[in-house]
Formats: C-alpha cells, sequence, structure tokens
C-alpha cells in the first residue's frame, strides 16, 4: 500500500497508521474484532473520497467504510485488511429547506445533531435510533437503521429521498430525487439502503423531514406474564391504534436496569411502554385510552400516562438505559450483541417471546426480550462469561436455535442493525434464494470486489470463528 500516494490525497493530517489506532477501528460495538487494518483514512470532502476509491480500486485494495462504529454485527470490522475508510470528519449539515420538506447533509453528520439543527423549523429525522447520540446518517442509510419511533414514522429508507454515491471505480452518481414520489427507473437509492458499505460511499444524503408533533403522550402498563405483554402489543398494532412508540421489557431487562441504576421499577414478568403524540390533545388522549383498554382486556394493570417532559424521561429511563444495564447483570458477565434484532409478523411477537426465554433455559445462556416490538423488532441480548468457550457454544447453539424459531414463523433475522458477520450464517440459511442474485448486484457496482468485502452473502459460514471474539476467551 502506497501510504504517501494516499496522504497527498488526503493531507498527512488526516492519516493514521499507528498501532493503537489501528487496534481502535480493528472493531465496533458487535462481539468481533481483527488487526488487520492497515491504515485510517479520514476524507474531508467527496474529491477526497473519489481519490481514495480510484486508487483503492486500481490497487484492488479492500476498503471498509466507518460512520462510529456503532455497527452491532461487525459490519465495520475491516477482516480483509487495507483502508479504513472514516467518514465521520464529513459532517456538514448542507441544507436544511423547510419549503421543501427536506434536507441534506454529509455522511458523517450524527443523528442527534441533525435533530438538534432541524428542532427550530419544527421538524425532525425521523427514524431515532437508540444510539441516535453517536450513529452516523451514513451508517443509518448503509443498515437501514430504525429506533423507538419507527413504529409510526417507517425506517431510515422511509426518510430518504436521494443520494451522491462515489462507485468502487471513484466516479460520482445520484441516485434518487429531491421529491416525495418517484417513479424515475430502477430505485438505486432504495438498493443502497442497507448495502452495508458494499456497493458505495454515500457522500450525501438528502433526506425527508417529519413534522414535530406539538404533544406526546408516555404511559405504562405492567403485565404479570410475558405472552400477555406480547400479545396486547399484536393486538394494539392490529387495532387499527398508531402508537409513536411501543417498546418491550421483559422481566430480566426490569431487573438490570434496577440493580444497575436503582429506578424502582415493578417486579413483573413484564412492562410495555408507549408513546402518542399528535397536534390535537383529545385525538392523543384518545389513542392512548384506546391503547389502555387493549392492555386491560389482556390483563396489564398499574398504568401511569405523563405529558410531562421530565416524567416522561423519568418513565422512559430504564428503556432507555437498558443496554448499558445488561451488562451489569451478573458480575463476569457481558453483554454480547447476538440475534440481537430479529423481527416477526405481528401475530407472533407473544411466541417470540416465550421462545427466547425457553432457549436460554435449554442451553443454560441468559438471554432477554425487548425491544420497538410495535414495528415487530425483537431484541435480546445474551448474557454471559466472555472468557469461558463453553458459553460461546452454548451462545451459538441458542442463537441458531432461535434464527430457525424466527425463521419458521416467518420472521427475518434482522429488523434494524443489519447482518455483517454476526448474523450471516443464519441470514444465509434463511435467504439461500437470494445469494447469487445480491452476488451478482455487488459484482454490477464493485467488479474487484474491493467493498467491505466477505460481510453478508460473503460472510463465514460460523461467527464464532469467523474473526478474533473482542473478549479474552480461556481454552
Ligand atoms: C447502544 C446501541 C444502541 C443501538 N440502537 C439502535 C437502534 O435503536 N436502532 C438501530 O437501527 N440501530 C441501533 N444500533 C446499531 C447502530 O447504531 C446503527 O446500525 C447505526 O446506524 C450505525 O451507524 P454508525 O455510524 O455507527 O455506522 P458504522 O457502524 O460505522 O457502520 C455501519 C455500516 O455502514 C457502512 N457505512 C458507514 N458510513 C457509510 C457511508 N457513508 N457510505 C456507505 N457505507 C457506510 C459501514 O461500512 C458499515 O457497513 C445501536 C447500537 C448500539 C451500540
Amino acid at each position: 500500500m502506497d501510504i504517501e500516494k494516499l496522504k497527498k490525497i488526503v493531507g498527512e493530517d488526516n492519516l493514521r497508521d499507528d498501532v493503537a489506532e489501528l487496534y481502535i477501528y480493528g472493531s465496533d460495538a458487535s462481539v468481533h474484532q481483527t488487526d488487520k487494518a492497515q491504515v485510517v483514512v479520514k476524507p474531508q470532502n467527496t474529491k477526497h473520497v473519489q481519490e481514495v476509491m480510484k486508487y483503492a480500486n486500481e490497487n484492488m485494495i479492500p476498503v471498509t467504510a466507518r460512520g462510529i462504529g456503532s455497527g452491532t454485527s461487525g459490519h465495520a470490522v475491516p477482516i480483509d485488511g487495507g483502508i479504513v475508510l472514516d467518514l465521520k470528519d464529513m459532517d456538514k449539515i448542507i441544507e436544511i429547506s423547510p419549503e421543501n420538506i427536506i434536507c441534506k447533509v454529509e455522511p458523517g453528520v450524527v443523528n442527534d445533531e441533525l435533530n438538534r439543527q432541524l428542532q427550530p423549523y419544527g421538524f425532525f429525522f425521523a427514524p431515532t435510533p437508540a444510539s441516535g447520540k453517536v450513529c452516523t446518517i451514513g451508517g443509518m442509510i448503509a443498515n437501514n437503521a430504525s429506533g423507538i419511533r419507527s413504529v409510526k414514522y417507517g425506517a431510515t429508507r422511509d426518510s430518504l429521498l436521494g443520494m451522491k454515491v462515489v462507485l468502487a471505480n471513484g466516479d460520482l452518481v445520484e441516485f434518487g430525487s429531491n421529491t416525495r414520489v418517484d417513479a424515475a427507473g430502477f430505485q438505486l437509492a432504495r438498493l443502497m439502503v442497507g448495502s452495508e458499505g458494499m456497493l458505495g460511499i454515500v457522500v450525501e444524503a438528502t433526506l425527508k423531514l417529519t413534522p414535530l408533533p406539538k404533544l406526546r403522550c408516555l404511559a405504562i402498563s405492567k403485565f404479570n406474564k410475558l405472552e400477555e405483554a406480547g400479545k396486547t402489543i399484536s393486538d394494539v398494532m392490529s387495532s387499527g391504534a398508531t402508537p409513536s412508540m411501543l417498546e418491550l421489557m421483559d422481566d430480566i431487562a426490569i431487573q438490570s436496569v434496577n440493580k444497575a441504576f436503582n429506578l424502582g421499577l415493578p417486579d413483573v414478568e413484564a412492562v410495555i411502554i408507549f408513546e402518542a403524540d399528535g397536534m390535537i390533545e383529545a385525538t392523543v388522549d384518545g389513542e392512548i385510552e384506546r391503547i389502555i383498554k387493549i392492555c386491560e382486556k389482556n390483563n396489564g394493570f398499574g398504568f401511569e400516562m405523563s405529558y410531562d417532559a421530565k416524567r416522561r424521561a423519568e418513565i422512559y429511563e430504564g428503556r432507555k438505559k437498558l443496554f448499558s444495564a445488561l451488562s451489569r447483570y451478573r458480575e463476569g458477565y457481558v453483554c454480547a450483541d447476538l440475534a440481537d434484532d430479529m423481527a416477526v409478523p405481528n401475530s407472533q411477537m407473544a411466541a417470540t417471546a416465550h421462545a427466547i426465554h425457553e432457549i436460554a433455559k435449554k442451553n443454560n445462556v441468559i438471554m432477554t426480550a425487548y425491544g420497538h416490538c410495535g414495528s415487530g423488532v425483537i431484541h435480546t441480548k445474551i448474557l454471559l462469561n466472555p472468557s469461558k468457550k463453553e458459553q460461546w457454544d452454548d451462545a451459538r447453539k441458542a442463537v441458531e436455535e432461535l434464527y430457525d424459531f424466527v425463521d419458521s414463523v416467518g420472521g427475518i433475522t434482522s429488523g434494524e442493525h443489519g447482518i455483517a458477520l454476526s448474523k450471516a450464517p443464519s441470514w444465509k440459511k434463511s435467504r439461500m434464494d437470494i445469494i447469487p442474485i445480491t452476488r451478482e448486484v455487488k459484482k454490477a457496482f464493485d467488479p474487484n470486489n474491493i467493498l467491505n468485502p466477505h460481510k453478508l452473502m460473503d460472510a463465514p459460514d460460523d461467527w464464532v470463528t469467523a474473526t478474533e471474539l473482542r473478549y479474552r476467551v480461556k481454552e
């Protein structure tokens, strides 16, 4: 690799190849780690991206695009070495146009920062991932991120109109449009959504703005049976209600936040947290009342609702802090992002929550069921002692069984975080039919296979041995 040439392109200050930096860029929020990264290049503009890609393509050097590295499946882990293309310095909000109800941004713009800038205009960018404080628009597009409000407002794909993309050979192209509808040919902007850094580098995105609601009302209901909470979620969604949030937390999730943060959440098998938003109080009230009735029908109790921002934040605090709390569930255990975001048909929510607990018990691991269940996403995390090899073997079995279950009820491997490495074996098993065409699409965009190779359809068949694990495992 010609490091001097790369320095000339991006400037000496925007390239790092020291051991410490390469170590950091060898992992993301997944269980994976590699020591193969050779150089980290931080382009400052589109021209830089074009020149780096041209050089990499001519010399067949792998390129792994990276936002902030919050992906949970190994997306930004550079398993083939080569260049890590860190896009977070390209973080300009190019234009906010309320009259066209769009904004144009560079890929390194962070979700929450964008929303801070949009607020004075009375709009927001709707996907709302829990990682919004750090995750970038480029990473959200590449993973089709969604979040707590996706039940009403959809995923990233639903708020994306167009984009500029640097192709593998360095050419700059424009996909999509500035308009809400677009029937002008193949939907190539859509194809980039969920492309996991494998088809091109997004250097600018045109995003649809959503009006900020004047009112938000948050409510909580307790349940003594997890299945009843799951059934409530299915019933709410099939009733025609339009909650702007519908979240589940099971007993392990509740115990974790209570233990870590002393929040005093109720000692029950499950809670659901739901929100309605809108411009008129009577409408929001009506929505909340309708959901409460469905909760009652399924033995929900202990309701509380509030329009007050402070109280809403308190009610939501446990869910918000859940991810960090799970790591403290048991001394010496970590919270591994495995089988973490499957999506199932609405009617299968209760059965899936139950299956998570059964499969965990059978395989001697601790798993929790929670998530943006209103939109079909059910999260789990596997809590394990990472130093014990047998725990990884148990986790492997649990993950496989869970995905077999999800597949059997018509669900999918990932509703939110993407496939990359850890979910690739299960995704491949369930989507054998589309692997050949997925490879052909990749070849059309990237004939030399330099963009994030060996992920998704070309990832290794065993996620435990696909890379080093981010933890020290004793044999
Ligand atoms: C605590 C926590 C909570 C989370 N909550 C949610 C949630 O609620 N909802 C959700 O959907 N996800 C969630 N995630 C997962 C993750 O934050 C999202 O997938 C996020 O969109 C990743 O953005 P990133 O900037 O970190 O991208 P990275 O992890 O850096 O990269 C992700 C992928 O995008 C590609 N990529 C990055 N930039 C570009 C670009 N400009 N052009 C082309 N490809 C690019 C990379 O190559 C990689 O394949 C969570 C993660 C954590 C750790």
